[in-house]
């Protein structure tokens, strides 16, 4: 120890220069000093060195081997031990080969993959991975080191990924039978689908006739719109669960039309005003700066959209509560407030409630949770965007705004658009109605015998309808897909080899409504798709075309 307090190694040397002869003598004896304090210090920092590399290595998670060119371990950690099952002391394994460890847990030890000549990868860098006999899997990574150019050893990394592999193994198999699954569930949806929409064909179809019949007493008008109302409510939770599929596979069309956006408000208002009622909850509507002029856009959807967020304002409101819709127009955007003072939504979950299926837990409303994604996933794809102001106990305003375009022609008055339906023509039409199911047939029969200029001649198999079809004069076929004897397609096709009847513009009339039926049916040369239930004026207008 210096007096500064600094410690200084000495190394001391000893030399004894004259022996002693007898007890008198005075030994003489060389001492050399050295100060070694540098080789010291840098001895102590090399054992620190190799401490903090030893833990290190062994806190690793992987196994750790390296070795000389003669394949003698030359340094390893402890979880390498572990997962080749080795129990010797780390120290007693230093210098020995690393060959026999590995031999005595591959499972394919002497194969072209693995063998003393290929664990060293051709001296390149790489990962492979193996089973052990105990039928674990284990990844390995090949690292060899260089110095001045010359290969100076090989270093292995090993991981036990069995687990991993097992889990990858397991996604795998979920995600093959998901996939299965989900045909399963859109092929039962399309079923589900065509087997509600042909009764509710007749439902619809014969009271929309009915509500066009001018002798129906003021009470009987009231009974026809409830079936009306019930059946449309049908119509509408069908094809909610139809469009939750077709979100999800990102199949959902937009279809735009001409209408009069007021007449879908006052539609939708109408449809939930019985629920109003129940909780005594009063409807209100502006129509300030709403477009005059019809506007192009889906109006199912629109429809949708508007519905939904009007069943919410009174679902989520108090009794004798208030619910404010306004529309309006501005720079080519239709914006609508669905206004309620009921319960309101918490700012943190006011985004959340957009998602599927999500739903806040506090209150006793049923629902399933899928109306407000769906309104937004239709927004959306519209073009357009939701938005939510809301205050918990004050009520929620949800506005949307959609891009539309004002057509030029002011939208006939009711009146007017009834005379469609009843327009005189000039010229008589034949029409052939080929369908299997009774009810249908005499639906579209009333429909277009209420019309001036149509006749209707009908078939209920494809055979029959084949034969009708070469009958002079017919100019349009309406056409199920389902027939008894053949389909549809196969109907088309003879139609169209056939010179007789090759000219003849054919329309689909379908139960099925899934987007992919109605793609696969155009292509196959329909004109046209209409899906059932029947909604009369727009299947007048369709027909009107293609004569
Ligand atoms: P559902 O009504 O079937 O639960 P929605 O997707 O329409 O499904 O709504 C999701 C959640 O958002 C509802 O469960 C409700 O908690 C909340 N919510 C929707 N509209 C309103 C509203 N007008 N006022 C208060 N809460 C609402």
């Amino acid at each position: 120890m210096k007096k500064e307090g600094q410690t200084t190694w000495l190394s001391v040397n000893s030399k004894l220069i004259r022996p002693l002869h007898n007890e008198s003598d005075v030994p003489s004896v060389l001492l050399t000093m050295a100060d070694i304090t540098l080789q010291k210090e840098q001895q102590i920092k090399l054992r620190e060195s190799n401490a903090l590399r030893r833990t290190l290595i062994d806190s690793l998670p992987i196994g750790i081997l390296v070795v000389d060119n003669d394949m003698n371990i030359v340094a390893l950690n402890r979880p390498f031990c572990k997962m080749f099952k080795i129990d010797e002391p780390l120290k007693n394994l230093i210098g020995k080969s690393c060959l026999p460890y590995r031999k005595a847990i591959l499972r394919n030890w002497g194969t072209s993959t693995f063998s003393e000549e290929s664990i060293l990868s051709d001296g390149k860098a790489g990962t492979k991975e193996f089973e052990t006999l105990d039928d674990r899997t284990l990844k390995q990574g090949y690292f060899p080191f260089y110095h001045d150019n010359e290969l100076k050893g090989h270093l292995w990394t090993f991981e036990d990924v069995t687990e991993q592999k097992m889990m990858d193994r397991e996604i795998l198999f979920a995600k093959e039978e998901a996939i299965k699954a989900n045909l399963a569930k859109s092929e039962f949806l399309s079923n589900m689908s065509h087997e509600l929409r042909t009764p509710l064909n007749g439902i619809l179809g014969f009271s929309q006739l009915l509500e066009l019949d001018g002798a129906l007493t003021e009470q009987q008008r009231k009974f026809v719109l409830e079936i009306l109302k019930g059946g449309r409510h049908l119509l509408d939770l069908i094809n909610e669960i139809l469009d939750l599929s077709r979100i999800e596979t990102g199949k959902l069309k937009i279809n735009k039309e001409r209408v009069r956006v007021k007449d879908v408000i006052n539609e939708c208002i109408n449809l939930v005003t019985p629920s109003s009622r129940e909780k005594s909850i009063v409807i209100q509507s502006t129509f300030l700066d709403c477009p005059k002029n019809e506007i192009l856009v889906d109006v199912i959807r629109l429809r949708q959209i508007i519905l939904n967020l009007l069943d919410n304002a009174i679902k989520y409101n108090r009794e004798g509560g208030k619910v404010t819709l306004t529309c309006g127009m501005k720079e080519g955007r239709l914006i609508i407030h669905v206004i309620d003072d009921g319960i309101g939504i918490p700012i943190s979950e006011q985004e959340r409630i957009f998602d599927p299926f999500y739903r806040l837990e506090n209150h006793q409303v049923e629902g399933a949770g899928i109306g407000l994604s769906l309104v937004k996933q239709l927004i959306l794809l519209m073009g357009g965007d939701i938005s939510l102001k809301s205050t918990v106990g004050s009520g929620s305003d949800f506005s949307f705004w959609l891009p539309v375009h004002q057509t030029e022609n002011q939208v006939l008055k009711d009146h007017e658009s009834h005379e469609i339906l009843q327009k005189a023509r000039r010229d008589i039409h034949k029409i052939l109605y080929v369908e299997d199911n009774p009810s249908n047939l005499a639906l579209v029969k009333e429909i277009l015998g209420a019309q001036r200029g149509y006749e209707l001649r009908s078939a209920t198999t494809g055979q029959e309808g084949l034969e009708k079809a070469k009958e002079s004069g017919i100019s349009l076929i309406l056409l199920d897909i389902h027939l008894p004897d053949m389909t549809g397609f196969e109907v088309l096709d003879k139609l169209k080899q056939n010179d007789l009847t090759n000219h003849i513009p054919v329309i689909a009339l379908s139960a099925n409504a899934m987007q992919a039926d109605i793609d696969k049916a155009l292509a196959r040369g329909f004109k046209e798709y209409i899906t059932k239930p029947i909604h009369i004026r727009s299947f007048l207008r369709l027909v009107d075309k293609y004569l």
